[in-house]
């Protein structure tokens, strides 16, 4: 491989082998440096230890998997949601007319294999990932800058909806992210400030007492985080969750669909009951995005609709989130159910209806998964 120098390579073997150890399957190691030096590797710090048996939910979400590796099938890209081409300023997105996408930071506290911004996530925390040749720059470069967006912002009064994410804002410093919200809201009081972090999960510590006072002081501030399974929702995590909403913070809870993580009605109940008990609404349900190098985590989608209905049936409804998924090619995201489907052209081939009101063909995972 190109671009990825031997200590860079040696480096993430050494990383990969302290945490996988001997759990590592004979003869993989180099195809999961390889994987590594294609998406950034960390395990988050509050994983650490708890990974368990290879397989497991976490083990998945943050361990290179060789299937990574594998030659795209179908549409998968790496930039599905087509992000690029909607940039209007460094690090700043507009896929919708009344929103803006701001994206502050491409690190995290630990990195999703499933990341849809893997092309972009994690490269400047990431020699080896950086210095990948194979990867082309993103032309949606990171962090945006404050001044531009605010000025962008202000010439742009229809939008009212801003979403700060990455990468994970709160990689940022408290000053910094406390910057972001204070002067969006200067430029319109009315703004929806929405800020994305998967911390509580994470690395739940950095949700402190100090941070979401002073978030709150610019407020409504909404946060939207992640968890993906039950094994995420540890004593701090809860905790953290609690700290938020005690503290005048409005939290919702955003879940990935995940092959082998939660892809089963038992799990995304006690989960979504779980977030519920500490004060966070789930709110969406996502099927993946058709990203380049997760195939392997992705749902079909009668699958995925069996799931929500099963669920929708027999849970209290505030337990369950609007599954959404993200039309390929800027088609923008729709809640998905079982009837909106505009055509079956056989193959695994769908065409949708996007939020344009034109036509977006989608490939589902397997071909030919009935729908
Ligand atoms: S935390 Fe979010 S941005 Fe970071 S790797 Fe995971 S999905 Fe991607």
């Amino acid at each position: 491989m190109r671009g990825v120098s031997v200590s860079g390579r040696e480096g993430l073997q050494a990383s990969l082998e302290s945490v996988i150890g001997e759990q590592c399957p004979p003869g993989t190691m180099g195809a999961l440096v390889e994987a590594a030096c294609r998406h950034a590797f960390a395990v988050p710090p509050a994983w650490r230890g708890r990974l368990g048996a290879p397989g497991s939910p976490l083990w998945r979400q943050c361990v290179p998997d060789v299937r990574e590796l594998e030659a795209p099938a179908g549409a998968a890209s790496p930039d599905p949601l087509d992000e690029t081409r909607h940039a209007v300023l460094p690090g700043a997105i507009r896929r919708y007319p009344d929103r803006l996408l701001v994206l502050l930071s491409d690190r995290c506290a630990g990195y999703c294999r499933f990341c849809t911004r893997r092309r972009m996530v994690g490269r400047s925390a990431s020699p080896a990932v950086a210095g990948q040749e194979t990867v082309p720059p993103d032309a949606v470069a990171v962090p945006a800058e404050r001044g531009a967006v605010t000025g962008w912002l202000r010439a742009h009064p229809e939008v009212r909806d801003v979403l700060l994410s990455g990468g994970d804002p709160l990689m940022l410093p408290d000053d910094e992210i406390v910057a972001w919200v204070r002067e969006i809201r200067a430029v319109r009081p009315g703004m929806l400030i929405r800020i994305g972090t998967r911390m509580p999960s994470f690395a739940p510590e950095r949700i402190t007492d100090a941070l979401c006072r002073r978030l709150v002081e610019h407020g409504p501030v909404y946060v939207n985080v992640h968890f993906n399974h039950t094994d995420e929702l540890t004593e701090a995590a809860r905790n953290a969750c609690l700290r938020m909403t005690a503290l005048g913070l409005i939290v919702g809870n955003q879940t990935v669909l995940l092959a082998g993580v939660n892809d089963s009605v038992s799990q995304l109940r006690e989960l979504f009951f779980g977030l519920l008990s500490c004060g966070v609404r789930p709110y969406y349900l996502h099927i993946m995005d058709q990203v380049e190098g997760t195939a392997h985590f992705r749902v079909p989608l009668a699958r995925a609709a069996a799931i929500w209905e099963e669920l929708a049936l027999t849970t209290s409804g505030m337990a369950v989130p609007r599954m959404m998924i993200d039309l390929p090619d800027g088609g923008g995201k729709i809640q998905y159910m079982r009837g909106m489907l505009l055509e079956d052209r056989g193959g695994g081939q769908l065409v949708f209806r996007n939020v344009a009101g034109g036509l977006s063909q989608y490939r589902d995972a397997g071909a030919g998964a009935p729908m």
